[in-house]
Order: C-alpha cells, then sequence, then structure tokens
C-alpha cells in the first residue's frame, strides 16, 4: 500500500436504513411520517420530488451527473453541502498524522479553523511579494497539502506545471486543490486525477452556477479516496444532501450553454472593471477568479470599505497583517460595478 494511506483516518460507518429505488413499497424502515408536508411546501417544490421521505444518501443521481460532466467514474466523486462541507471532511479524512499539513498563509480562512476544530497541526507559507504560491514552500515534509487555485482573496492562479511539481514532491500525502473559483479562467486540476492518486481536486456550485443558496460542492479523486471520504460522511451524517439540491443539481449541471454564457459575462465585466479600477489609482495582483484584491495608491482601504457600506455597497475587507490595506470586490453585473465605479470616483475626488 502507498505510504499516504497510513495517514488517512480508517473507520467502520454507520449504514442508513435502505431507501429503495422503485415505487409501491410499504415502507416502515427510517420512521419517516407517511403523510405528506403542509401543501404550500408541496405546491412550491412540486417539481422536486417527495420531501416526506428520506433523499437518497449516496445523492446518485447529483454524483451520477457530475461524473459524467466531468469524464470520471461515479466512484471518483464525492457531494457535500457546498465546498465547506466536502473540505471539512476532507480534513478530517485526510489530514489524521502527526506532520503539519502545509498551506498558504494568505488564503480561505476555513483552513486554519478546520485544523484547529480536527487538532490537525499545520504550518503556514508566506505567499511571494507577488502575493504567488512557490512550489519550492512545499517541498518539506508534511501530514498534507491544500490550497486553492485560484488562491482566495487573492484570486492569483497557479499553471498546472506547479502544481504537478508539489504533486511530484509529495507522493506520500495527500494533496487537495480547492478549486472553489476555476470556472473563472484557470486551468482545472482534474486532468492530473489520474496520474496522482494522492490528488483530491474540490469544487462548488456556489460560484459559477449562481447556486450559493442550495449548498452544493464535490470532491473528485481515485475511487479509493472517495471511499475513505465516504466512510467518514456515513460515520458522521448519512443525508448530508436534500431532496431539493440533489434534483436542482443535477438540472444545473444539464445546462451548460447557461453556465457557458454566465461565466463569460463574469469574465468579461471582471476585464473591463480592472482597466477601469487602474484608471482610479487602484493596484492589484491579476484575478482569475470572480473578485479582485484591490488596494488603493493613497486611501486606506478600511476608510473605501466604510464609505461604501454607508452607501450601501458591501465588498470585503479583512483586517488581518498583511492584506489589512486590501478589498476583496466581488464582480457582479456590468451595472452593479459601473455603481459601484461611480461611487469610487465621487469619494476618490473628495478626498484629493
Ligand atoms: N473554498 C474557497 C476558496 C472559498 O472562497 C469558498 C467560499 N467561501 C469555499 C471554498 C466554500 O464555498 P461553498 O461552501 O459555498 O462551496
Amino acid at each position: 500500500m502507498e505510504a499516504f494511506w497510513n495517514n488517512i483516518r480508517k473507520v467502520t460507518p454507520y449504514t442508513p436504513g435502505e431507501q429503495p429505488k422503485t415505487e409501491n413499497v410499504i415502507k416502515l424502515n427510517t420512521n419517516e411520517n407517511p403523510y405528506p408536508p403542509s401543501p404550500k411546501v408541496t405546491e412550491a417544490l412540486e417539481s422536486i420530488g417527495r420531501l416526506r421521505m428520506y433523499p437518497d444518501p449516496a445523492a446518485s443521481e447529483l454524483v451520477g451527473a457530475i461524473a459524467d460532466y466531468k469524464g470520471l467514474k461515479k466512484e471518483q466523486v464525492f457531494v457535500g453541502v457546498g465546498s465547506d462541507d466536502v473540505l471539512a471532511m476532507c480534513f478530517l479524512t485526510f489530514f489524521n498524522g502527526k506532520l503539519p499539513i502545509l498551506f498558504p498563509d494568505i488564503t480561505y480562512s476555513f483552513y486554519d479553523v478546520w485544523a484547529e476544530l480536527f487538532q490537525v497541526p499545520y504550518e503556514l507559507q508566506k505567499l511571494k511579494k507577488d502575493f504567488s504560491i512557490d512550489p519550492e514552500d512545499y517541498k518539506k515534509k508534511n501530514g498534507g497539502i491544500i490550497f486553492p487555485n485560484p488562491n482566495a482573496p487573492t484570486g492569483v492562479d497557479m499553471g498546472l506545471s506547479k502544481i504537478e511539481e508539489i504533486l511530484q514532491e509529495n507522493p506520500d500525502v495527500i494533496v487537495i486543490v480547492d478549486e472553489a473559483y476555476v470556472d473563472f479562467g484557470c486551468e482545472s486540476a482534474v486532468s492530473l486525477l489520474e496520474k496522482y492518486p494522492n490528488l483530491l481536486v474540490v469544487q462548488t456550485f456556489s460560484k459559477s452556477r449562481s447556486l450559493a443558496g442550495l449548498r452544493i460542492g464535490y470532491a473528485m479523486g481515485s475511487s479509493a479516496l472517495i471511499k475513505a471520504l465516504n466512510d467518514v460522511k456515513y460515520s458522521f451524517n448519512s443525508y448530508t444532501m436534500n431532496q431539493p439540491s440533489i434534483v436542482l443539481g443535477k438540472a444545473a449541471i444539464a445546462d451548460e450553454a447557461y453556465f457557458q454564457d454566465t461565466r463569460r459575462k463574469i469574465m468579461e465585466t471582471r476585464e473591463w472593471f480592472k482597466g477601469e479600477m487602474k484608471k482610479l489609482d487602484f493596484h492589484f495582483p491579476d484575478s482569475k477568479a470572480n473578485f479582485i484584491f484591490a488596494s488603493h495608491e493613497r486611501i486606506p482601504a478600511s476608510q473605501i470599505f466604510e464609505a461604501a457600506r454607508r452607501e450601501n455597497i458591501y465588498v470585503r475587507y479583512f483586517n488581518k497583517p498583511g492584506i489589512d490595506n486590501y478589498l476583496r470586490i466581488t464582480i457582479g453585473t456590468h451595472s452593479e460595478m459601473e455603481s459601484f465605479l461611480t461611487f469610487l470616483r465621487t469619494f476618490i475626488g473628495k478626498t484629493v
């Protein structure tokens, strides 16, 4: 067995009651209510199926749709309640050794929270001055590696060759690439799955598929790693995916044209917005995500943040050393970005 299996959590999972796929059964095995929910609920959700019953614990319809779309086997896909749930399960499953896991010092702020929660030792790796990840920092003994690509909140992406460099140096641990924003113009590591059995790629429906409210995330990897993940999930909560998420998620995957159209619009708006922000003396690392991470030459980010809020424009400000003079600005519609720029022009004009 490959060495990376030493640190993977192995458990005997809880077995949920059977959810038969056939109709005409008298189903008295999982303490469900025989009566339908309120007619108002069924009215609103008519298209979604029966809510009286527990959903398919394996969410097979959704898993199958994602697997087909990605050209993977269904055994290679794990779904969860947003990628937050998937990533939390990954921490619990794959980061179970004594050596510290590695991730960037400026990155998704949930990683250190999960590491603390699950008591996983971790070591932060400094980003370079230009906010890029240096693969050299990930060539030391460790208990696992995780980073987003493109990174958040910087939007900076890392090419597949650098990801491969990290994978080649780390065959004995699990390497997780968090691709929450990958659909906005950066190359996915899914193509590397066949070559690296210790790689796991995590994506979400929350960003590029406009379904943050539905909570669907998924991990892709070898069927052995996905089984390890499922074993932990079934030891925690069998029914993570609710029926509406399964049905609506599958419908979202089926509409490729809409997906392509909306992500193209966001990328176009982003590129135009970058140009307008430069004219206003903002600087920012080049972003491949649906946000930019911008700092103004003269005006502190905290001041812009507060002033925008007073105008009911909400951007994200992180009061953290190293990034406390930056704003993370999500790319909205063209007209939303126009409104933000109009606010900025006035505000910057007043503070000259
Ligand atoms: N990864 C990164 C890098 C993120 O920024 C987010 C969004 N907060 C997530 C994962 C989680 O997104 P979700 O749970 O909505 O899929």
